[in-house]
């Protein structure tokens, strides 16, 4: 499969999931422009590693993914968007009534919104092109619940929601549009939860990352980013072509149960 001549955009890629798909979407051939809110010299250096790795033009461009306008310019300032993977996002744990306001409004911004902007500007891109593919990284949680995390599963749900909308306004244009399942991927957004969730269940850090984060995987094991990355790769692939408006879980059975 190659996707030399496409450029992919890859929103919140400067670590984890984002970091990982972009390598792969470039070891497949395609120009890639990486994001996030920073603006230091390794978010720049991570994108010519890309390059040099891969043999592929690759950029950085900051944009804070909470801000509609930002989210808008990064599309703008990639000049092309054959590839959308919207993937940025944050977590925040809390029971309902005590979850802090703003943070379910960043949650909902950077999760949810975003993918909203970033599509309303790279459709006439691809549609321009002819060609395109719209990679939404939900979750696990865009299937399924937990408790204590309302803003993010409420956002998950609708990033599923909207690449099946996305996918109904596009079906007739070569664009297809699909959310990514990943179930536990062992990435800095995962490692932060594990010294709390060791505290509360009074265990090894060890002992919370098999017992309790993966409680509900019935792998047990994480997925790792290159499954998520490759994942995508597919998604662009000619075998996928009639594969739109559905999600993919990566998740080790967790929505199997
Ligand atoms: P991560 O913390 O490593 O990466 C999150 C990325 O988003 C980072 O590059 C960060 O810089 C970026 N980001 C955060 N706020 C931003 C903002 N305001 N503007 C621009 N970029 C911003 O976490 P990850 O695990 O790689 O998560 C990536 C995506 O995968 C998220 O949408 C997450 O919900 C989803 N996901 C992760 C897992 C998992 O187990 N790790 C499982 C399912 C889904």
């Amino acid at each position: 499969m190659s996707l030399k001549g496409k450029t992919a955009v890859i929103t919140g890629s400067n670590s984890g999931i984002g970091l990982g798909v972009a390598h792969e979407l470039a070891r497949a051939g395609a120009d890639v422009v990486i994001n996030s809110f920073t603006d230091r010299d390794e978010d720049h250096a991570l994108a010519e590693a890309i390059g040099k790795e891969h043999g592929v033009t690759a950029r950085y461009i900051q944009a804070d993914m909470s801000k509609p306008d930002q989210c808008r310019a990064l599309i703008e300032q990639a000049g092309r968007c054959d590839i959308l993977v919207n993937n940025a996002g944050i977590q925040h744990v809390a029971p309902i009534d005590e979850f802090p306001v703003e943070k379910w409004d960043a949650i909902i911004a950077i999760n949810l919104s975003s993918a909203f902007h970033t599509t309303a500007v790279a459709l006439p891109m691809m549609r321009a092109a002819g060609w395109g593919r719209i990679v939404n990284i939900a979750s696990a949680h865009g299937l399924t619940a937990s408790p204590y995390k309302s803003a993010y599963i409420a956002a998950k749900h609708g990033v599923v929601g909207l690449s099946k909308t996305t996918a109904l306004e596009t079906a007739r244009e070569n664009i297809t549009c699909n959310a990514i399942c990943p179930g536990y991927v062992l990435t800095p957004l995962v490692e932060a939860q594990i010294p709390d969730t060791a505290k509360k269940y009074g265990m090894t850090e060890e002992e919370a990352k098999q017992k309790v984060i993966l409680e509900r995987q019935p792998s047990k094991e994480f997925a790792t980013v290159e499954q998520i990355g490759g994942t995508a790769v597919f998604l662009c692939s000619d075998a996928a072509a009639q594969i739109t408006g559905t999600t993919i879980s990566v998740d080790g059975g967790w929505t199997a149960l």
